[in-house]
Protein backbone atom coordinates (compact mmCIF):
# COMPACT_ATOMS: atom_id res chain seq x y z
CA UNK A 1 0.00 0.00 0.00
CA UNK A 2 1.34 3.51 -1.12
CA UNK A 3 1.50 5.63 2.26
CA UNK A 4 -0.91 8.73 2.21
CA UNK A 5 0.87 11.69 2.52
CA UNK A 6 -2.54 14.06 1.60
CA UNK A 7 -4.16 13.18 4.53
CA UNK A 8 -7.21 14.83 5.46
CA UNK A 9 -8.09 16.30 9.00
CA UNK A 10 -10.50 13.41 10.05
CA UNK A 11 -9.07 10.41 9.75
CA UNK A 12 -5.82 10.18 8.08
CA UNK A 13 -7.27 8.85 5.13
CA UNK A 14 -6.95 10.46 1.82
CA UNK A 15 -8.94 13.49 1.59
CA UNK A 16 -11.25 13.12 -0.85
CA UNK A 17 -14.11 16.19 -2.55
CA UNK A 18 -17.12 14.04 -3.89
CA UNK A 19 -17.56 16.09 -7.24
CA UNK A 20 -20.40 13.97 -8.34
CA UNK A 21 -22.85 12.98 -4.86
CA UNK A 22 -26.75 12.70 -4.54
CA UNK A 23 -28.84 13.20 -1.29
CA UNK A 24 -30.16 10.12 0.78
CA UNK A 25 -33.27 9.19 0.63
CA UNK A 26 -35.25 10.81 3.55
CA UNK A 27 -37.70 8.29 6.10
CA UNK A 28 -37.14 4.11 6.97
CA UNK A 29 -36.84 1.78 4.29
CA UNK A 30 -37.94 -1.85 3.83
CA UNK A 31 -36.28 -4.71 1.72
CA UNK A 32 -37.63 -3.93 -1.25
CA UNK A 33 -36.07 0.07 -1.04
CA UNK A 34 -33.07 -0.62 0.25
CA UNK A 35 -32.73 -3.48 -2.37
CA UNK A 36 -33.26 -1.60 -5.41
CA UNK A 37 -31.06 1.42 -4.06
CA UNK A 38 -28.04 -1.32 -4.75
CA UNK A 39 -29.35 -0.94 -8.80
CA UNK A 40 -29.52 1.75 -11.71
CA UNK A 41 -32.49 -0.12 -12.87
CA UNK A 42 -35.73 0.79 -12.80
CA UNK A 43 -36.93 -2.70 -12.96
CA UNK A 44 -36.86 -5.26 -9.96
CA UNK A 45 -34.85 -8.35 -10.06
CA UNK A 46 -36.53 -11.65 -11.72
CA UNK A 47 -38.46 -13.21 -8.75
CA UNK A 48 -37.00 -15.47 -6.57
CA UNK A 49 -33.29 -13.44 -7.19
CA UNK A 50 -31.84 -10.65 -4.98
CA UNK A 51 -30.03 -7.18 -6.20
CA UNK A 52 -27.42 -8.52 -3.72
CA UNK A 53 -26.13 -10.94 -5.96
CA UNK A 54 -23.88 -8.23 -7.88
CA UNK A 55 -20.66 -7.14 -7.54
CA UNK A 56 -21.66 -4.21 -5.86
CA UNK A 57 -24.27 -6.18 -3.39
CA UNK A 58 -21.07 -8.60 -2.08
CA UNK A 59 -19.22 -5.27 -1.71
CA UNK A 60 -21.61 -4.13 0.62
CA UNK A 61 -21.86 -7.00 2.62
CA UNK A 62 -18.14 -7.02 2.44
CA UNK A 63 -17.45 -3.39 3.66
CA UNK A 64 -20.72 -1.93 4.66
CA UNK A 65 -21.78 -5.21 7.39
CA UNK A 66 -18.68 -3.93 9.76
CA UNK A 67 -20.03 -0.35 9.91
CA UNK A 68 -23.66 -1.92 11.30
CA UNK A 69 -21.75 -4.34 13.82
CA UNK A 70 -21.90 -7.59 11.41
CA UNK A 71 -19.04 -9.97 10.50
CA UNK A 72 -17.39 -8.46 6.55
CA UNK A 73 -19.06 -10.84 4.43
CA UNK A 74 -22.52 -11.54 6.29
CA UNK A 75 -25.32 -12.62 4.57
CA UNK A 76 -27.37 -10.45 2.68
CA UNK A 77 -30.53 -11.25 4.60
CA UNK A 78 -28.81 -10.65 8.23
CA UNK A 79 -27.11 -7.46 6.18
CA UNK A 80 -31.34 -6.56 5.73
CA UNK A 81 -32.11 -7.09 8.92
CA UNK A 82 -29.91 -5.28 10.55
CA UNK A 83 -29.56 -2.13 8.80
CA UNK A 84 -33.93 -1.87 8.87
CA UNK A 85 -33.10 -2.79 12.99
CA UNK A 86 -30.80 0.22 13.01
CA UNK A 87 -33.10 2.49 11.23
CA UNK A 88 -32.22 4.99 8.73
CA UNK A 89 -30.85 7.65 10.81
CA UNK A 90 -28.71 5.70 12.83
CA UNK A 91 -27.25 4.15 9.73
CA UNK A 92 -26.69 7.07 7.50
CA UNK A 93 -25.04 8.65 10.45
CA UNK A 94 -22.74 5.79 10.74
CA UNK A 95 -22.10 5.32 6.82
CA UNK A 96 -21.59 9.02 5.88
CA UNK A 97 -19.27 9.95 9.10
CA UNK A 98 -17.22 6.86 8.15
CA UNK A 99 -16.67 7.90 4.52
CA UNK A 100 -15.02 10.83 5.98
CA UNK A 101 -15.39 12.91 2.89
CA UNK A 102 -14.19 16.81 2.98
CA UNK A 103 -16.49 17.92 0.49
CA UNK A 104 -19.66 16.75 -0.95
CA UNK A 105 -20.89 18.82 -4.18
CA UNK A 106 -24.32 17.77 -4.64
CA UNK A 107 -26.44 17.08 -7.84
CA UNK A 108 -29.46 18.55 -6.59
CA UNK A 109 -31.72 17.79 -9.83
CA UNK A 110 -32.48 13.85 -9.84
CA UNK A 111 -35.63 13.20 -7.38
CA UNK A 112 -35.04 16.07 -5.47
CA UNK A 113 -38.41 15.70 -3.41
CA UNK A 114 -37.35 12.21 -2.21
CA UNK A 115 -33.67 13.23 -0.96
CA UNK A 116 -32.06 15.09 1.53
CA UNK A 117 -30.92 18.67 0.57
CA UNK A 118 -26.95 19.41 0.50
CA UNK A 119 -27.73 21.58 3.98
CA UNK A 120 -29.52 18.11 5.09
CA UNK A 121 -26.26 16.10 3.74
CA UNK A 122 -24.16 18.37 5.33
CA UNK A 123 -25.66 18.40 8.81
CA UNK A 124 -25.96 14.43 8.84
CA UNK A 125 -22.48 13.98 7.52
CA UNK A 126 -20.29 17.03 9.18
CA UNK A 127 -19.11 17.35 5.88
CA UNK A 128 -19.78 20.70 3.94
CA UNK A 129 -21.86 20.67 0.72
CA UNK A 130 -21.94 22.58 -2.17
CA UNK A 131 -24.86 22.60 -5.07
CA UNK A 132 -24.13 21.34 -8.77
CA UNK A 133 -27.48 22.69 -10.65
CA UNK A 134 -28.70 20.79 -13.51
CA UNK A 135 -29.29 22.94 -16.29
CA UNK A 136 -32.85 20.89 -17.60
CA UNK A 137 -34.19 21.36 -14.29
CA UNK A 138 -33.50 25.09 -14.78
CA UNK A 139 -35.33 24.58 -18.02
CA UNK A 140 -38.12 22.75 -16.90
CA UNK A 141 -39.04 25.28 -13.86
CA UNK A 142 -38.85 28.00 -17.13
CA UNK A 143 -41.15 26.61 -18.85
CA UNK A 144 -43.86 26.41 -16.69
CA UNK A 145 -43.30 30.08 -15.00
CA UNK A 146 -45.28 32.07 -17.68
CA UNK A 147 -42.59 32.84 -19.76
CA UNK A 148 -42.96 33.48 -23.77
CA UNK A 149 -41.46 32.21 -26.40
CA UNK A 150 -39.59 35.62 -27.33
CA UNK A 151 -38.59 35.80 -23.98
CA UNK A 152 -36.84 32.08 -22.97
CA UNK A 153 -33.61 32.73 -24.24
CA UNK A 154 -32.46 35.52 -22.71
CA UNK A 155 -34.95 34.32 -19.15
CA UNK A 156 -32.34 30.42 -19.42
CA UNK A 157 -29.64 32.81 -19.58
CA UNK A 158 -30.41 34.85 -16.62
CA UNK A 159 -31.31 31.64 -14.50
CA UNK A 160 -28.44 30.23 -15.26
CA UNK A 161 -26.55 33.47 -14.24
CA UNK A 162 -28.35 33.60 -10.60
CA UNK A 163 -28.05 30.06 -9.98
CA UNK A 164 -24.03 30.73 -10.47
CA UNK A 165 -24.46 33.94 -8.80
CA UNK A 166 -25.94 32.31 -5.55
CA UNK A 167 -23.52 29.91 -4.75
CA UNK A 168 -23.52 27.08 -7.29
CA UNK A 169 -20.06 25.20 -7.55
CA UNK A 170 -21.05 23.74 -11.44
CA UNK A 171 -23.23 22.73 -13.79
CA UNK A 172 -24.45 19.39 -14.75
CA UNK A 173 -26.84 18.43 -17.91
CA UNK A 174 -28.22 15.07 -18.77
CA UNK A 175 -27.69 15.44 -22.43
CA UNK A 176 -27.14 12.14 -22.70
CA UNK A 177 -30.85 10.36 -21.19
CA UNK A 178 -32.32 13.38 -23.71
CA UNK A 179 -31.19 12.26 -27.24
CA UNK A 180 -27.79 11.86 -26.71
CA UNK A 181 -23.91 12.91 -27.05
CA UNK A 182 -24.00 13.20 -30.48
CA UNK A 183 -25.04 17.09 -29.82
CA UNK A 184 -24.83 19.63 -32.88
CA UNK A 185 -21.72 21.99 -31.48
CA UNK A 186 -23.05 25.22 -32.63
CA UNK A 187 -24.47 27.35 -30.12
CA UNK A 188 -27.61 27.90 -31.10
CA UNK A 189 -29.26 31.51 -32.71
CA UNK A 190 -31.51 33.17 -30.66
CA UNK A 191 -34.03 32.73 -33.53
CA UNK A 192 -33.94 28.99 -33.23
CA UNK A 193 -33.97 29.20 -29.40
CA UNK A 194 -37.45 31.32 -29.80
CA UNK A 195 -39.40 28.75 -32.14
CA UNK A 196 -37.76 25.70 -29.80
CA UNK A 197 -39.43 27.74 -27.08
CA UNK A 198 -42.68 28.25 -28.71
CA UNK A 199 -42.67 24.33 -29.93
CA UNK A 200 -42.07 23.35 -26.42
CA UNK A 201 -44.89 25.71 -24.77
CA UNK A 202 -47.64 24.77 -26.83
CA UNK A 203 -46.83 21.04 -26.10
CA UNK A 204 -46.74 21.37 -22.21
CA UNK A 205 -50.04 23.34 -22.32
CA UNK A 206 -51.88 20.56 -24.77
CA UNK A 207 -50.26 17.66 -22.17
CA UNK A 208 -50.82 19.65 -19.12
CA UNK A 209 -51.03 17.26 -16.18
CA UNK A 210 -48.27 15.25 -17.52
CA UNK A 211 -44.76 16.30 -16.16
CA UNK A 212 -42.74 18.74 -18.17
CA UNK A 213 -39.98 17.04 -19.37
CA UNK A 214 -36.90 18.87 -21.65
CA UNK A 215 -36.05 16.78 -24.63
CA UNK A 216 -36.00 20.22 -27.13
CA UNK A 217 -32.05 19.28 -28.95
CA UNK A 218 -32.22 23.41 -29.53
CA UNK A 219 -33.10 23.99 -25.70
CA UNK A 220 -30.32 21.71 -24.16
CA UNK A 221 -27.69 23.59 -26.09
CA UNK A 222 -28.68 26.64 -25.44
CA UNK A 223 -28.78 25.62 -21.38
CA UNK A 224 -25.09 24.28 -21.94
CA UNK A 225 -23.72 27.03 -23.76
CA UNK A 226 -25.71 29.49 -21.05
CA UNK A 227 -23.90 27.21 -18.63
CA UNK A 228 -19.77 27.38 -20.88
CA UNK A 229 -20.67 31.30 -20.36
CA UNK A 230 -20.29 31.24 -16.69
CA UNK A 231 -16.91 29.89 -16.43
CA UNK A 232 -18.59 27.22 -13.50
CA UNK A 233 -17.56 23.57 -14.64
CA UNK A 234 -19.91 22.09 -16.60
CA UNK A 235 -20.81 17.99 -15.85
CA UNK A 236 -22.15 15.66 -18.62
CA UNK A 237 -23.63 12.39 -17.68
CA UNK A 238 -21.70 9.81 -19.69
CA UNK A 239 -21.73 5.87 -19.71
CA UNK A 240 -23.71 3.54 -17.16
CA UNK A 241 -26.39 5.07 -15.91
CA UNK A 242 -30.42 4.01 -15.36
CA UNK A 243 -32.85 2.41 -17.91
CA UNK A 244 -34.19 5.87 -18.89
CA UNK A 245 -30.40 6.21 -21.10
CA UNK A 246 -29.16 4.73 -24.35
CA UNK A 247 -25.71 3.75 -23.65
CA UNK A 248 -24.76 3.85 -27.04
CA UNK A 249 -25.61 7.34 -27.45
CA UNK A 250 -23.75 8.19 -23.78
CA UNK A 251 -20.30 7.09 -25.44
CA UNK A 252 -18.49 10.41 -24.84
CA UNK A 253 -16.01 10.32 -27.61
CA UNK A 254 -19.76 11.41 -29.30
CA UNK A 255 -19.07 14.92 -27.77
CA UNK A 256 -15.66 15.29 -30.00
CA UNK A 257 -17.20 17.89 -32.39
CA UNK A 258 -18.65 19.94 -29.22
CA UNK A 259 -15.48 19.48 -27.52
CA UNK A 260 -13.41 21.11 -30.04
CA UNK A 261 -16.13 23.96 -30.40
CA UNK A 262 -16.12 24.31 -26.75
CA UNK A 263 -12.63 24.12 -26.33
CA UNK A 264 -11.56 27.96 -26.76
CA UNK A 265 -13.97 28.88 -24.31
CA UNK A 266 -12.11 26.93 -21.68
CA UNK A 267 -14.24 26.55 -19.25
CA UNK A 268 -13.96 22.83 -17.94
CA UNK A 269 -16.21 20.00 -18.93
CA UNK A 270 -16.29 16.98 -16.26
CA UNK A 271 -17.59 13.26 -17.74
CA UNK A 272 -19.30 11.61 -15.52
CA UNK A 273 -19.18 7.89 -14.56
CA UNK A 274 -18.27 6.97 -18.30
CA UNK A 275 -17.74 3.17 -17.49
CA UNK A 276 -17.44 0.70 -19.72
CA UNK A 277 -16.42 3.95 -22.06
CA UNK A 278 -13.99 4.85 -19.30
CA UNK A 279 -10.96 4.76 -21.68
CA UNK A 280 -12.67 6.74 -24.48
CA UNK A 281 -13.23 9.31 -21.72
CA UNK A 282 -9.54 9.40 -20.44
CA UNK A 283 -8.93 10.12 -24.36
CA UNK A 284 -11.18 12.96 -24.49
CA UNK A 285 -9.32 14.49 -21.33
CA UNK A 286 -5.73 13.42 -22.50
CA UNK A 287 -6.79 15.15 -26.30
CA UNK A 288 -8.87 18.54 -24.62
CA UNK A 289 -7.22 21.04 -22.03
CA UNK A 290 -10.22 21.49 -20.94
CA UNK A 291 -11.92 18.29 -20.51
CA UNK A 292 -12.07 15.90 -17.06
CA UNK A 293 -13.11 12.75 -16.16
CA UNK A 294 -14.24 10.72 -13.13
CA UNK A 295 -15.40 6.48 -13.52
CA UNK A 296 -17.18 7.77 -10.13
CA UNK A 297 -20.26 5.24 -9.64
CA UNK A 298 -18.33 2.18 -11.66
CA UNK A 299 -16.25 1.57 -9.10
CA UNK A 300 -18.89 0.75 -6.74
CA UNK A 301 -21.05 -0.97 -8.99
CA UNK A 302 -17.84 -3.55 -10.36
CA UNK A 303 -16.97 -4.22 -6.84
CA UNK A 304 -14.05 -6.68 -6.79
CA UNK A 305 -12.74 -5.31 -9.51
CA UNK A 306 -12.95 -1.60 -8.72
CA UNK A 307 -8.88 -1.05 -8.90
CA UNK A 308 -8.83 -2.67 -12.95
CA UNK A 309 -11.47 -0.61 -13.86
CA UNK A 310 -9.40 2.86 -12.23
CA UNK A 311 -6.22 1.20 -13.41
CA UNK A 312 -7.42 1.59 -16.94
CA UNK A 313 -9.08 4.90 -16.13
CA UNK A 314 -5.27 5.90 -15.34
CA UNK A 315 -4.25 4.53 -18.81
CA UNK A 316 -4.81 7.58 -20.75
CA UNK A 317 -5.81 10.43 -18.20
CA UNK A 318 -3.49 12.80 -17.39
CA UNK A 319 -3.47 12.94 -13.46
CA UNK A 320 -4.32 16.45 -13.56
CA UNK A 321 -7.47 15.65 -15.40
CA UNK A 322 -9.08 12.93 -13.00
CA UNK A 323 -11.47 13.12 -10.33
CA UNK A 324 -13.39 11.15 -7.04
CA UNK A 325 -16.54 10.81 -7.26
CA UNK A 326 -19.12 8.43 -5.76
CA UNK A 327 -22.21 8.96 -8.05
CA UNK A 328 -24.09 7.98 -4.13
CA UNK A 329 -28.01 8.39 -4.56
CA UNK A 330 -30.32 7.37 -1.86
CA UNK A 331 -28.68 5.01 0.52
CA UNK A 332 -25.59 6.38 2.90
CA UNK A 333 -23.84 2.56 1.96
CA UNK A 334 -22.81 4.26 -1.89
CA UNK A 335 -21.26 7.33 -0.26
CA UNK A 336 -19.17 5.17 2.24
CA UNK A 337 -17.97 2.42 -0.60
CA UNK A 338 -17.29 4.79 -2.68
CA UNK A 339 -14.96 6.83 -0.30
CA UNK A 340 -13.24 3.48 1.15
CA UNK A 341 -12.85 1.83 -1.90
CA UNK A 342 -11.40 4.93 -3.95
CA UNK A 343 -8.81 4.93 -0.54
CA UNK A 344 -8.01 1.23 -0.89
CA UNK A 345 -8.01 1.17 -4.92
CA UNK A 346 -5.78 4.32 -5.46
CA UNK A 347 -3.74 2.95 -3.37
CA UNK A 348 -2.99 -0.38 -4.32
CA UNK A 349 -2.77 0.94 -8.26
CA UNK A 350 -0.48 2.95 -7.61
CA UNK A 351 1.49 1.01 -4.99
CA UNK A 352 1.92 -1.73 -7.54
CA UNK A 353 3.12 1.03 -10.17
CA UNK A 354 6.23 1.79 -7.23
CA UNK A 355 6.93 -1.64 -6.44
CA UNK A 356 7.25 -2.44 -10.08
CA UNK A 357 10.17 0.63 -10.05
CA UNK A 358 8.12 2.54 -12.58
CA UNK A 359 6.77 5.36 -10.19
CA UNK A 360 8.56 7.02 -7.48
CA UNK A 361 6.59 7.04 -4.16
CA UNK A 362 5.79 10.87 -3.79
CA UNK A 363 4.69 11.07 -7.37
CA UNK A 364 2.22 8.20 -5.81
CA UNK A 365 1.08 9.89 -3.23
CA UNK A 366 0.89 13.23 -4.72
CA UNK A 367 -1.12 11.53 -7.98
CA UNK A 368 -3.44 10.35 -4.90
CA UNK A 369 -3.71 13.62 -3.67
CA UNK A 370 -5.00 15.48 -7.08
CA UNK A 371 -7.05 12.49 -7.98
CA UNK A 372 -8.61 12.06 -4.62
CA UNK A 373 -9.24 16.14 -3.71
CA UNK A 374 -6.64 18.77 -5.18
CA UNK A 375 -8.35 18.93 -9.20
CA UNK A 376 -11.90 19.18 -7.68
CA UNK A 377 -9.88 21.64 -5.50
CA UNK A 378 -8.40 23.66 -8.67
CA UNK A 379 -11.08 23.31 -11.18
CA UNK A 380 -14.57 24.11 -8.94
CA UNK A 381 -12.02 26.72 -6.92
CA UNK A 382 -13.57 25.01 -3.67
CA UNK A 383 -10.75 27.45 -1.66
CA UNK A 384 -11.77 30.51 -3.40
CA UNK A 385 -15.47 30.92 -2.52
ZN1 LIG B 1 -25.45 11.03 -10.34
Amino acid sequence: MAAMSAVSGRDAGLALVDHHVHGILAGELDQAAIESGLMESSFLPPPGTSALDTQLGFAVRRWCAPVLDLEPLAPAEDYIRRRIELGSAEAARRFLTAAAADAWLVDTGFQSDAVTTPDELAALSGTPAREVVRLETIAERLIRSGVGAAGYGDAAMSAVRAAAASGAVGFKTVAAYRGGLALDPARPSAADVTAAAGRWLRETETEAGTPVRLEDQVLIRHGIWAALDTGLPLQFHAGFGDTDSSLARSDPALLHDFLLASQPAGTPVMLLHCYPYHRQAGTMANLFPHVYMDVGVALNYVGARSAAVLAEALELTPFHKMLYSSDAFGLPELHYLGAVGFRRDIAAVTGAFVAEGLWSRDDADRVAGLIGAGNARRVYQLDAS
